[in-house]
């Protein structure tokens, strides 16, 4: 009788596939599962697959890929195909802290982007609060409240945020990003404390001076719900085209299709409709100059 499961895990191999058990089932994919499509990336953490483990003591197969709800991925390089982080989760919670290291929106703004894209939730956690003070909390904050986004300040010496961030992951599926160092571990430490939740860098935490290519993985939440921690990323490219990266700017929104050409990329075309927003303020210098590097980066 085949099954329905979650893939929690990939190695270049193996699929671990969760079915609710306690141990994921080890899996191996159909050659010919895409019906000859070369593409091996097709199946990512996050994805609904139907497998056959009746082969008893022998690694399972992964007959079936459900359709996907949403997907976040990025691009390795510019020629590079789409690479899928996670499938099917709800929300992205990008972590960023508000000091050591110092807050810089661009990483932010690249996540939110693949997360528009992706069908996803965006969520900013400002963390390490403790080491600023509120108005600069404020002046943050405000940036990203002003354009809707669902924010959380968070400092775990001063339990500041863990009750909330609680509710956030409550019984939906979150993926983890951000800079490495920024909290991420300290955080779900802090939520669940007795938890085999492996957060963060292996190859730092180890010490062992040995290259591990880190993987995404997904935890089941003893709350609820599942969290998805993907791999220290220090520079991040949306699987985005240029010409719909504007959609992506929520502010930048109600100004489209206002431009004078309606190709504008909104950088030196005369009578742009997004620039003139800019010049008076509608929008902020900081999100025009994330869009011109994510822009000029694709
Ligand atoms: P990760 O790489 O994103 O998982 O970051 P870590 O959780 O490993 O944290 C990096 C460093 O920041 C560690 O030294 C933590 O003790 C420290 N840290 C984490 N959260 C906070 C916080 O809320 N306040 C302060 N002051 N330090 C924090
Ligand atoms: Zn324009």
């Amino acid at each position: 009788m085949p099954q329905i499961g979650t893939v929690i895990r990939r190695t270049k191999n193996f699929y671990y596939v969760d079915i609710g058990e306690s141990e994921p089932r080890l899996c191996h994919i159909r050659a010919n599962l895409f019906h000859g499509n070369p593409k091996k990336n097709l199946v990512a953490v996050g994805d609904q697959v139907e497998i056959d483990t009746s082969d008893v003591g022998k690694a399972g197969w992964i007959l079936k890929m459900l359709p996907r709800r949403t997907m976040l991925s990025r691009r390795q390089g510019t020629d590079s195909p789409e690479q899928i982080i996670a499938s099917n989760a709800d929300k992205v919670l990008v972590v960023a802290s508000l000091h050591s290291p110092p807050f810089r929106n661009g990483l932010v703004d690249r996540f939110f982007v693949a997360g528009s894209r992706g069908g996803l939730e965006n969520v900013l956690i400002l963390s390490k609060a403790d080491l600023s003070n509120e108005e600069e909390i404020a002046s943050t904050k405000n940036l990203y409240l002003s354009l809707g986004y669902n924010i959380l300040v968070t400092s775990v010496p001063e339990s500041r945020g863990i009750d909330s961030l609680r509710e956030i992951l409550h019984h939906h599926t979150s993926v983890l990003c951000g800079h490495s160092g920024v909290g991420k571990s300290s955080l779900i430490k802090a939520l669940y404390p007795h938890c085999k939740i492996h957060i963060g860098d292996v190859s730092r935490k180890s010490g062992k001076g040995r290259h591990i290519t880190r993987l995404t993985q997904m935890y089941r939440l003893p709350s609820g719900g599942f969290i998805v921690d993907t791999p220290g990323i220090r520079e991040f490219q949306p699987a985005v085209e240029p010409n719909e990266l504007d959609t992506h700017f929520v502010e930048f929104v109600p100004y489209l299709g206002k431009c004078r050409f309606k190709s504008c990329t909104h950088r030196h075309e005369p009578q742009c409709a997004i620039k003139e927003a800019y010049y008076s303020k509608k929008i902020t210098d900081k999100r025009y100059k994330s869009y011109l590097s994510i822009y000029e980066s694709l």
